[in-house]
């Protein structure tokens, strides 16, 4: 059944699970909606109030993706491309079995099928992407990563890939936990975002936060917080870019056996905040239009 309904629930920081927060600064300057927090505990960026995993799934397939949305361009073909080159001279894909949460259009699996030799499949909750994926030839299931997990039975896969998904999903901790049960023991799982902060700005704050709904964009990590929201959901990052200088923060992680806890910092809170007001007035300096 699908959940239509505006309902919203409250969450607390999915990396350390503390309910203190503070605002990012001028946050509501440049987006819809619910606030944007920061944990003040560890640092986490995240949205507290989110709708239904399915109803931000809904609203991504008909209200972001539905616009005209397509990762048929050059700016994203680059990026995947960089994903997939770093992923497998990591982990050489030839005959490896993989599963992207989030496979949209097909871009990504079609390049690791086609240029390194993978076995694909696609879990994605779009009608009209599914539509693309099966014409493509791609096997996928049309639906959430909990309905994939829910219907997969064991696990099977060798590498799991979220990409420019785990930042857009309900609940970030519940998609690592798919991506877990879908991997074999030692399997891996790559996570890219380009919302990565405490890093050069590489873009004016309306365009980063832009316009819609702040729940559709739930997280916003840093390399301490992405690697710790790997950590606690049983994954060792093992290999990470060179973010600094690069518009994609990409972390390759080895599932463990969740035998022991994995150590991971977050970042100080009030560095985060300061990060922040230092973007505006970046921003305001060359958009004094748009502040
Ligand atoms: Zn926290």
């Amino acid at each position: 059944m699908t959940d239509t309904a505006d309902e919203y629930a409250t969450f607390p920081c999915d990396l350390c699970g503390a309910a203190e927060s503070v605002e990012v600064p001028h946050s509501r300057d440049f987006h819809r909606g619910e606030p944007i927090d920061i944990c003040l505990r560890c640092g986490f960026v995240y949205v507290k109030r989110r709708r239904s995993a399915r109803r931000i799934a809904d609203v991504w397939s008909a209200d972001i993706f539905g616009a005209g949305y397509t990762s048929a361009i050059p700016a994203v073909i680059a990026r995947l491309t960089f994903v997939a080159e770093f992923l497998n001279q990591h982990v050489p894909l030839a005959g490896r079995r993989v599963v992207e949460i989030g496979a949209g259009e097909g871009t990504f699996l079609r390049m690791l099928r086609e240029r390194y030799g993978a076995d694909v499949f696609g879990v994605e909750p779009s009608p009209a992407n599914c539509r693309q994926l099966a014409s493509a030839g791609i096997e996928h299931l049309q639906g959430t990563i909990e309905e994939y997990t829910s219907n997969s039975g064991s696990p099977s896969m060798d590498v799991a890939a979220i990409l420019w998904t785990l930042e857009n999903c309900q609940d970030c901790r519940r998609m690592l936990d798919g991506a877990y049960h879908a991997l074999e023991p030692g399997g891996v799982l790559t996570v890219a975002t380009g919302s990565r902060i405490l890093v050069p700005f590489k873009k004016p704050l309306h365009t980063y936060f832009g316009q819609n709904p702040a729940d559709t964009h739930a997280f916003r990590f840093s390399a301490n917080t992405l690697r710790g929201i790997l950590a606690v959901s049983g994954f060792e990052t093992v290999h990470i870019n060179r973010f600094l200088d690069s518009d994609v923060l990409c972390v390759i992680a080895k599932k463990t056996d969740r035998s022991r806890a994995i150590s991971w910092t977050g970042d100080p809170p009030m560095d985060v905040h300061t990060f922040f007001e230092r973007w505006y007035v970046d921003t305001k300096m060359y958009y004094p239009d748009r502040t």
